[in-house]
């Protein structure tokens, strides 16, 4: 699962002062299963697992490219149990390909609006069909102490001691959470946000996270390209070059944003000679099929 690439200058002429001092690895967490791809698999395993133990239908919030919608769409049918998806937004005319996924999986949509959808009001005719005692209600992108408890779990998979600095992508900042309980004293943490002006974002994560790791975490807000799921050509012209030297895919919404945001560390000098920097591609890589034909090169 660790693709080794030695040297930051090998991977991206990007970083012109990059001096040969600090080494780059990927942690492809984006292999571990086509679908339920990445630090999905991890914050969902606690949740799913209670659900499982009580059989509820799981239900969870997501918008219609999310890939967390996918991924409990899936990982609730193996393990048998009913799911619910309550979506963002009006239902599209056209469905997204995570929505079919999803669809395809057995997840029973239901779209609200907007307002609605903020507070996270559960719509009432789910409750035609079911009581609300047999609904298990995984909260929207994970967020909580069960997903950072599997979020660390994603450090132990392999030998990760040696790393100085661990790279995440964060929405909800659950994975980041994990990471950093999970972490070695001599390890920072890094997380790159894929939203704009996420002011509540360390508080959020603070409340994950055990007393002596509280000011542990370094997040990155300038990297996110224009808000949650835009992008640039910049962005773009990164993700092919990146791939084409390294043969990793990484995706528009969080991880193209998170390598681009290390680089540029890189190459402004932040880290210290022979740090050992460790990236997580923590997935999503449906999500590309949301962008035009010919965008990137390998989706
Ligand atoms: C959901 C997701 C994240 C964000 O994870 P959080 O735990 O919500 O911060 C990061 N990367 C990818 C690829 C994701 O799909």
């Amino acid at each position: 699962m660790m693709n080794e690439m030695n040297n930051s200058c090998r991977i991206d002429e990007l970083s012109a002062h990059c001096d040969l001092r600090n080494t780059v690895d990927v942690l492809r967490l984006d292999l571990l299963h086509p679908v339920v791809s990445g630090n999905k698999w991890f914050k969902l395993k606690h949740y799913l697992a209670e659900a499982e133990s009580q059989q509820k239908t799981v239900l969870t919030f997501g918008g219609a490219f999310s890939n967390h919608i996918v991924a409990t769409a899936f990982a609730a049918k193996e393990k048998g149990l009913k799911s619910i998806g309550v979506i963002r937004g009006e239902e599209p005319p056209l469905p997204s390909h995570t929505l079919r996924n999803a669809k395809a999986y057995g997840m029973e949509l239901f779209f609200t609006n907007r307002s609605q959808y903020k507070s996270k009001i559960i719509p009432k005719e789910i409750f035609d069909e079911r009581k609300a005692e047999n609904i298990y209600v995984v909260p929207e992108g994970g967020y909580g102490s069960k997903g950072a408890l599997g979020a660390k779990e994603i450090l132990l998979r392999n030998d990760v001691s040696t790393y100085t600095h661990i790279v995440s992508a964060v929405g909800t900042g659950t994975t980041v959470a994990g990471l950093l309980t999970g972490s070695l004293p001599h390890q920072k943490v890094i997380g790159v946000s894929a939203f704009k002006n996420n002011h509540s974002l360390e508080t959020e994560i603070k409340s994950l996270l055990p007393e002596e790791k509280k000011n542990g975490l370094m997040l990155i807000h300038d990297h996110h390209f224009g808000g949650y799921a835009k992008h640039t050509s910049e962005l773009i012209k990164f993700m092919n070059s990146f791939y084409l030297k390294t043969g990793i895919p990484t995706d528009f919404v969080y991880t193209g944003k998170t390598f681009l945001a290390a680089f540029d560390l890189l190459s402004k000098g932040y880290f210290s000679a022979g740090d050992k920097i460790l990236l997580l591609q923590t997935g999503g890589l449906q999500g590309n099929l949301s962008l035009p034909k010919g965008t990137l090169v390998y989706a």
